[in-house]
């Protein structure tokens, strides 16, 4: 052993190498030196362990290899090859050209974000998408924070802190990440007054809870799961007759927030916006990543002059959004104002992608993957909409499904591969569902196949 670590060559031996010196004008030399370090002391251990010292080409190698992997981001470009639509792992919803183009534009360089251009003077970046958001859901008055877990704390916070907020028991959910509707409550400060049951929940239990303390009744959707059987809640128009007798406030949780009629894409109807808004909620919230299809965003619409209270609230500014996210919701929502979603929108053109169309590409792949020599068939399956919306809720789909020896494997390389690509496995075989890969993936993703395939 001894002998083999007198074989290590010093850092200063390798630092003379001229591959090594060429790295230093990409990667610094400082970070050049902390790779030498670090894989002489890890060669180092693997001898003390009893392995042979490795020649100096093999020591090279690794430097060069940790030198350029080191310190690249995280954060990386994976395909989505899962079929879930929005799925709340892989970044939700992927954006628009247009939208894209519009937070280039915001992070570029300065904008008016809060500069009232005609008048030379401070302006609010909250009047950025405003009417917009008027425009198109019916409310007098919107509002966007930093996303819809903060919208309801914030909405909760500045309406009835202290106060009473009645609620079912059936709309006391998880959504994952961590957000329970009762926490968040509790952490708004109001007091939680539960009514009716898991499963049922009738107009009369609110009416019965409602006392000199009440402020607020909440609706929230449940969405990421479902109830089937004995099961009713109240609907939201109940919530707001009761409330307008009262002099109570009504919310919606919407969570997920369509604009559009999901019922148009063979899906079951998710509640959308302006019928939250048409029912008569004071105040409607929602994501801006889920089914609007844009950036991460919490968006609040209502009655004008609650709206404004919010604006005012000192929580507001601890939830302040971005300039980019103003400019890729306000890109967004154009989309729907001029009504091309479906075909603009990332996640609606995924939505109605028409089963002809997954089985054209499935069928593609398939004989590509063939070419090379890989067993791949196209199979029949179901995609899903994911992002807390449409619970047990399929779209009809083609998928390519691969016949390799270990799919465990190939999914492995596939994950860790670059770009990386994320499938499935099922009934023992690797899945790959087209709806979710972008067209302008498709070369990227059969690259990434044979690599992995071949590795
Ligand atoms: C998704 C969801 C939220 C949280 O929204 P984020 O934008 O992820 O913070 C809150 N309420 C409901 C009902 C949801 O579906």
């Amino acid at each position: 052993m001894q002998q083999e670590l007198r074989k290590l060559p010093s850092v200063e031996k390798v630092l003379q190498n001229r591959e090594i010196q060429n790295l230093f004008e990409d990667k610094g030399r400082n970070l050049v030196v902390e790779s030498v370090r670090r894989v002489l002391e890890e060669t180092r251990q693997d001898i003390t362990n009893g392995h042979p010292c490795p020649p100096l080409a093999v020591l090279l190698e690794r430097v060069l290899l940790d030198a350029s992997t080191r310190w690249r981001p995280t954060l990386r470009k994976v395909i989505n090859a899962t079929g879930v639509i929005l799925h709340t792992n892989l970044g939700r919803a992927p954006l628009s050209d247009e939208t894209r183009a519009a937070l280039e534009l915001a992070a570029k360089g300065y904008s008016n974000l809060e500069y009232e251009l005609h008048l030379g003077q401070r302006g609010s970046r909250y009047a950025h998408a405003e009417e917009l958001l008027c425009h198109l859901t019916g409310a007098g008055g919107g509002l966007l924070v930093n996303n819809n877990a903060g919208a309801v704390l914030l909405v909760l916070a500045a309406l009835a802190r202290g106060k009473e907020v009645v609620i079912s028991r059936g709309q006391l959910i998880e959504i994952g990440g961590g957000f329970r509707i009762p926490e968040v409550m509790a952490q708004s400060g109001v007091r939680l007054v539960e009514v009716g049951t898991t499963n049922r929940t009738h107009i009369e239990d609110y009416e019965e809870a409602i006392g000199d303390e009440t402020e607020l009744l909440m609706h929230v959707h449940h969405s990421n799961f479902r109830v089937l059987g004995f099961a009713e809640q109240a609907a939201l128009s109940e919530l707001v007759d009761l409330a307008q007798q009262h002099a109570l406030l009504v919310v919606d949780d919407l969570g997920s927030g369509a604009l559009l009629d999901t019922a148009s894409f063979g899906l079951a109807h998710e509640p959308m916006v302006q019928e939250s808004i048409a029912q008569g909620a004071d105040l409607v919230c929602f994501s801006g990543d889920k089914l609007l299809g844009g950036p991460q965003a919490g968006i609040i619409v209502g009655r004008a002059d609650l709206v404004a209270s919010l604006r005012r609230h000192p929580l507001t500014r601890a939830l302040r959004v971005d300039k980019t996210t103003i400019a890729g919701i306000q890109a967004t929502l154009l989309h729907y104002l001029r009504q091309e979603a479906t075909e603009k929108v990332p996640i609606w053109q995924m939505i109605s992608l028409g089963l002809e169309e997954t089985r054209e590409r499935a069928e593609s792949w398939a004989s590509n993957l063939k070419e090379f020599g890989v067993g791949a068939e196209v199979v029949p399956g179901l995609s899903t909409v994911g992002g807390g919306s449409l619970p047990g809720e399929t779209l009809p789909t083609q998928l390519v499904a691969l016949q390799v020896p270990s799919p465990d494997e190939l999914a492995h390389r596939l994950r860790t591969g670059e770009p990386a690509v994320v499938g499935r496995i099922e009934g023992g075989r690797f899945i790959l569902d087209p709806r979710t890969v972008l067209p302008s993936e498709e070369l990227e993703l059969q690259a990434a196949l044979e690599q992995a395939l071949q590795g």
